[in-house]
């Protein structure tokens, strides 16, 4: 049988309520042989091995996390000790995780995070059902070479295309534009595509000997946003600053001012947007030619700040940081 990996890391599918009924609950508490002895069968889909990576609620998800999870996967992969791996994980932040994973795993063997809207000990818990569709997939030889995969709610995304999109409901995840990767009905994987961007072993990235990565800080534009805010992140210390812009990125007038100043000072910004959907592009209402910006295309800015991250740890600059962003 296939060998399936579990990296338990945390999140409401590991998490408890007092009651089947209360919306109440606390975030990580159930450890990872738990989570697997409720799902019924799931032994027989793979040879499955598992390990408390972290017990944090996904809002707790941080640099060092991801590069020491990253280096975990590569590890389980290179010694060929698991032909796939399964991470369960909040889902607040899963989108992350799963992009940083899918720019930095350097192999065609699947990784699949998966998630719960409902805790464990919660009326029709969503964890066990997802935790049997992504065991399937992780164990799918038809899942080999694309990337890393988020499956939720039987839908399959890529991890580059997927983003929360409701705070509550049990259908939280959605792939705008490029649309799902796939479906999962208990255990029977459908594959619609393939992943469209450069990914896993196809990157220049690389975790290896990392501890720590840039820092990037995430902006939120509004009507009067004050130009400060620029100015407080730089002297915070940030090397990268990536602007939720509204619709196609924008910002106001001093705003713009402030982010120019700081690119010309060697910051790099990125143009993302609010919205939730559609690109953000290159030169239509803002100058980033002559003002030395860089438009996400289809990032969102969370995932934005990832790829931004890993780029300037690999010291990308100017044009080649744009082209990151239309590549990956
Ligand atoms: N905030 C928690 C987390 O991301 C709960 C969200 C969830 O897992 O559904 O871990």
């Amino acid at each position: 049988m296939t060998r399936v990996h579990i990296l338990a890391t945390g999140g409401t599918i590991a998490g408890i309520g007092p009651s089947q009924v209360d919306p109440a609950y606390r975030a990580g508490g159930l450890s990872v042989d738990v989570l697997v002895d409720a799902v019924p069968g799931l032994r027989d889909v793979a040879t499955l091995t598992g390990e408390q990576f972290s017990q944090v609620g996904s809002q707790d998800m941080r640099d060092d996390l991801w590069l020491a999870l990253a280096a975990r996967v590569n590890t389980l992969f290179s010694a060929d000790e698991a032909d796939g791996v399964v991470v369960t994980h909040g889902t607040d932040t899963a989108e992350e995780t799963g992009y940083f994973l899918h720019l930095v795993v350097k192999s065609e063997k699947p990784v699949v995070l998966t998630g719960s809207m409902r805790p464990a000990t919660a009326l029709s818990a969503d964890g066990p059902l997802n935790l049997f569709n992504a065991v399937s997939v992780a164990a799918d030889p038809h899942a080999r070479g694309r990337g890393t995969i988020v499956a939720v709610n039987d839908d399959l995304h890529s991890a580059r295309d997927v983003t929360k999109s409701s705070t509550t409901d049990v259908q939280a995840f959605v792939s705008p534009g490029p649309g799902l990767l796939g479906t999962a009905s208990y255990g029977r994987i459908r594959y619609f595509r393939h992943p469209t961007h450069v990914h896993t072993r196809a990157t220049e990235f690389s975790v290896d000997g990392r501890y720590s990565l840039p820092r990037v800080d995430i902006l939120y534009a509004h009507a009067n946003m004050p130009a400060d805010l620029v100015r407080a992140s730089v002297a915070l210390g940030a090397q990268g600053i990536v602007i939720a812009g509204m619709g196609n990125g924008n910002v106001p007038a001093g705003v713009a001012h402030a982010l120019t100043d700081a690119a010309g000072a060697g910051i790099a910004v990125v143009r993302s947007s609010r919205v939730g959907s559609g690109d953000v592009g290159r030169n239509i209402e803002v100058d980033d030619d002559g003002l030395g910006l860089v438009a996400s295309d289809q990032l969102n800015p969370q995932k934005s700040r990832v790829l931004l991250q890993l780029c300037l740890a690999h010291g990308l600059q100017g044009r080649s940081l744009q082209d990151a962003f239309y590549r990956y």
